[in-house]
């Protein structure tokens, strides 16, 4: 059989003659005969592998819910390392950090100072390592996207299986950021607990503009 090579020459030689700047040739050759059978004979074998290769594995959970403690960075970390001469070392000691995340029976929380964090409130208020953070524990989420119910069921195993020692409500100004002591009263009611329990209230600006008390 006659196989035309260049089908796209053969197609503008049927439109316009030959190429005028002999970029295209028209090329006959001779070739086997099309064969049916030895195409999906090929296809089967292609496909057949395919199906043979092992599955690409996923990550089974996400890399952050890997528990892990740590020290918070000291003044001589600081001092080695030029680059953050002026910055305040970070008084993280554990992850993760996010309420979904934190298992209620994870080493970390057991009599701990624990501080709960609106999201947002790292970005606006640049001291909160030093003046809300140091000595205490972690856990963040956000009141008004999040999850409230598993939050207040997570709180409440929380308060069942650790002995918090005491709890600090750091919340934005804005009226969404309200509801988050409201959970973390609600997880201490269905645990039977009373904790002691402070908000403190940042400015969009980045200030602290008021600490309160509150009954659980
Ligand atoms: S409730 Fe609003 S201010 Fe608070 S963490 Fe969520 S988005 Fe930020």
């Amino acid at each position: 059989m006659t196989v035309w090579a260049l089908a796209l020459g053969s197609a503008l030689q049927a439109l316009s003659g030959e190429c005028p700047t002999g970029a295209l040739k028209i090329i006959q050759r001779d070739a086997e005969d099309f064969d049916d059978e030895a195409v999906e004979e090929r296809l089967k074998t292609v496909i057949d592998a395919k199906k043979e290769e092992p599955a690409v594995q996923m990550a089974c959970g996400c890399p952050s819910s890997h528990i892990q403690t740590f020290a918070p960075t000291c003044s001589c970390d600081e001092a080695n390392e030029p680059v953050a001469r002026h910055s305040v070392g970070s008084q993280l000691t554990h992850w993760p950090v996010q309420i979904r995340l934190v298992p209620p029976t994870a080493k970390f929380l057991k009599n701990s100072d624990l501080l709960v964090a609106a999201d947002c409130t790292a970005f606006a208020y640049p001291n909160l390592h030093q003046d809300l953070l140091k000595g205490k524990t972690l856990l963040i989420g956000c009141p008004k996207f999040d999850d409230a119910r598993m939050y207040i069921e997570k709180f409440s195993e929380i308060f069942n299986a650790a002995s918090i020692k005491s709890i600090t409500v750091a919340v934005m100004e804005v009226p969404c950021c309200a509801g988050l002591p409201e959970i973390v009263k609600m997880g201490m009611k269905m645990a039977g607990k009373q904790i002691p329990l402070e908000k403190v209230v940042i400015s969009g600006r980045g200030q602290i503009i008021r600490r309160e008390k509150l009954a659980a």
